[in-house]
């Protein structure tokens, strides 16, 4: 049964920092099915889920009053099929719900929409592997960001301007988050360099010809 399928590494008892305006604890899921060599998160993609929504769902019952909202992130949440139970039993209880994501199981990412009042969407090449995502958000009533990761030896400046044009093209009009990359202790690929974050001048011809909002974190 869904809930008793150890799908969960961890949980964050309480950020103010990920889901904006809505204390949240954050719940970390194993798995993903990507390798993003500049991931931060190696112990959850390669990971074996360690607990079932049960110890979940006790963590949230107590939660229940003192936070507003749920961030669900990993690794990627939705290469789970347990994940539409476990967003609706979370609905349920009476809190709002974040989804981070890699945009990959657009048919998952639907069925979950309607429970979900929040997903922050990553942007990498190859971009047709999230279109369809992105459309679903571009057509959806709720809050919604796209952010991309930027490590220099990794994205041309080209390349993450191109990513800024597509979603111009597209009509996108909430705000596009690009991170630069953090230092980290572990990465997916142990030979990662230092990035160079982008200058000044680069951010600000980003921004050229773009109807949007661009936040450089
Ligand atoms: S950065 Fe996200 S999508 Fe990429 S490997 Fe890590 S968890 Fe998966």
């Amino acid at each position: 049964m869904w809930r008793h399928k150890k799908i969960f590494d961890s949980i964050t008892p309480f950020t103010l920092l990920d889901f904006e305006g809505c204390p949240a604890c954050i719940v970390w899921l194993s798995g993903c099915n990507l390798r993003c060599p500049y991931c931060y998160n190696p112990e959850l993609v390669f990971g074996e889920g360690k607990f079932s929504f049960d110890e979940v769902e006790k963590f949230l019952q107590s939660r229940v009053g003192l936070l507003e909202g749920v961030v669900l992130c990993g690794g990627e949440p939705t290469i789970h099929k347990e994940l539409k139970e476990v967003v609706q039993r979370i609905k349920e209880l009476g809190f709002r719900i974040k989804l981070d994501t890699n945009g990959t199981y657009p048919k998952r990412l639907e069925e979950l929409l309607p429970f979900l009042d929040f997903v922050a969407l990553d942007l990498k090449n190859p971009i047709e592997k999230i279109e369809i995502s992105l459309e679903l958000l571009l057509k959806w009533d709720k809050e919604y960001e796209v952010r991309t990761t930027y490590h220099s030896d990794l994205m041309s400046f080209k390349e993450l301007k191109s990513l800024g044009e597509y979603l111009n093209s597209k009509g996108y009009k909430k705000k596009y988050a690009i991170q630069n990359f953090v230092e980290n202790q572990t990465y997916i690929d142990p030979n990662l360099k230092s990035s160079i974050p982008l200058q000044k001048e680069q951010q600000e011809f980003l921004t050229q010809k773009i109807d949007f909002e661009i936040e450089i974190r």
